[in-house]
């Protein structure tokens, strides 16, 4: 029987005391063993330290956004600053009777009056609002969508999916490219057609061009039916009055909810966290008892957002009321950032990094709002791919790569994080 002493060289590390090695990198030892556990059984344990990194950057993390996306589906679209102290709220409690209240009721009429609705309740995604409404009011009943609206949205949200788990029928009307209130009209006057509401979708993340037309609210309103309109960005008023100045061109052909409404929507819907700035959930406004029978429905206490996103919404709903939207709301600050104040930056940028080229840009919208429309920018350009670099850096940097070379737009930046971007670059050795 050999009695030769097993050297550090044969015989693995114990994961525990692998796991104890990595410490320092702030990980729980729970999940440091896991990462001892397989680096062993990989038969490497050298690769722990590395393996742990990884880990720790797969965590949810903050980032630089350079991708002149400004709401940038990866990133979490709209990004938007609260804070709440960790002490009980008010989230059902009303302090005027101290009985149960609803948590719905500030937050709902801040989102109504920011949009001109008699009413509006919250839930957790747009998905979640157009769901509730034809659950609400729709079930066992029919439901004409437009075939040029009847769309797949971003993360498999589908007309014709969540119709079918609402329980209301979806009846096709028109063609693809061309639909018409008559043909709206057919769908409702059918002998046997029970139609609860005639659904507008805007198809937010494409656009067809050419031989194309469709009904719009206005003329659906006239068909004696509640119209409701999932207009999806989120943009509270056409006239955008909390930026300076007239409406930026790219937002010509999004639908408004102030406007929607006002033209004859029944209900609209809408997401947090495109256009509106905020944070992810959804909203349904409109008509008082309409917004009433959804909040009603067994599928809202499934769908009902938590106090911390209540909370950020009555804060962003309030700088809307407040107008000062581009103070608080960074998408809106984004937008209304000059473009020669970019430029200004880009140039400093360049500057303290001793690499790169100041050039202009084109940032989009992003989050599937106004396809195909851009708004001008001004960025860093560097001369080969350095994504990967720009990534691995401490607070990392979200770029994009155009013909070999990387840009950074300015756009998406705030002007704090600047720096982060110098040190990026620098260490990305961008030359
Ligand atoms: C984005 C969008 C949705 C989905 O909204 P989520 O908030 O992502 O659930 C639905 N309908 C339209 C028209 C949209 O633009």
């Amino acid at each position: 029987m050999s009695t030769r002493r097993a050297t550090p060289a044969d015989r693995p590390p114990s994961v525990d005391a692998l796991a104890r090695s990595l410490a320092s990198s702030g990980l729980p030892h729970a999940v440091l063993v896991d990462v001892a556990r397989e680096a062993i059984a990989a038969g490497d344990p050298a690769s722990a330290p590395q393996r742990a990194e990884g880990f720790r950057r797969t965590l949810l993390m903050p980032v630089v956004n350079a991708t002149g996306v400004l709401l940038h589906t990866n990133l979490g679209r709209a990004p938007f600053e609260f804070h709440q102290a960790a002490r009980p709220q008010t989230v059902e409690l009303d302090l005027v009777t101290g009985e149960r209240g609803s948590r719905q009721r500030a937050v709902g009429q801040l989102a109504a009056r920011a949009c001109g609705a008699e009413a509006a309740i919250v839930v957790n995604n747009n998905a979640a609002a157009v769901l509730l409404v034809l659950a609400a009011l729709a079930a066992g009943r029919d439901v004409p969508v437009s075939r040029g609206e009847s769309v797949e949205i971003g993360g498999a949200f589908r007309v014709p999916e969540v119709m079918e788990q609402s329980g209301a029928r979806l009846v096709d009307v028109g063609t693809t490219n061309r639909t018409r209130v008559d043909d709206y009209r057919r769908a409702i006057e059918r002998p046997g057609a029970d139609v609860a509401l005639v659904l507008k979708v805007h198809p937010s993340n494409f656009r067809v061009e050419g031989f194309v037309e469709d009904t719009p609210v206005d003329e659906l309103a006239t068909l004696g039916v509640p119209v409701v309109a999932d207009i999806g960005s989120g943009l509270l008023d056409a006239n955008v009055p909390w930026l300076p100045g007239a409406p930026p061109a790219w937002l010509a052909g999004e639908p408004a909810a102030r406007q929607s409404l006002e033209v004859g929507a029944a209900l609209v819907t809408f997401s947090g966290d495109k256009l509106l700035g905020g944070p992810q959930c959804g909203i349904v406004a409109g008509r008082a008892d309409l917004v009433e029978r959804c909040g009603r429905h067994p599928l809202m206490r499934a769908l009902r957002p938590g106090g911390l996103v209540l909370g950020a919404l009555q804060e962003l709903l309030l700088a809307y009321l407040r107008r000062d939207v581009v103070d608080h709301v960074p998408f809106w600050r984004m937008v209304a950032t000059p473009v020669d104040e970019l430029a200004r930056r880009a140039g400093a940028v360049v500057a303290a990094a001793g690499t790169g080229a100041a050039v202009p840009m084109d940032a989009l919208p992003g989050a599937g709002s106004a396809p195909g429309v851009t708004m001008p920018s001004f960025g860093v350009e560097l001369e080969g791919d350095h994504l990967a670099a720009l990534r691995a850096h401490s607070t990392p940097v979200i770029a994009r790569v155009r013909e070999g070379r990387t840009s950074l737009d300015l756009r998406t930046v705030d002007p704090a994080d600047d720096p982060v971007l110098v040190d990026a670059i620098r260490a990305a050795g961008g030359a």
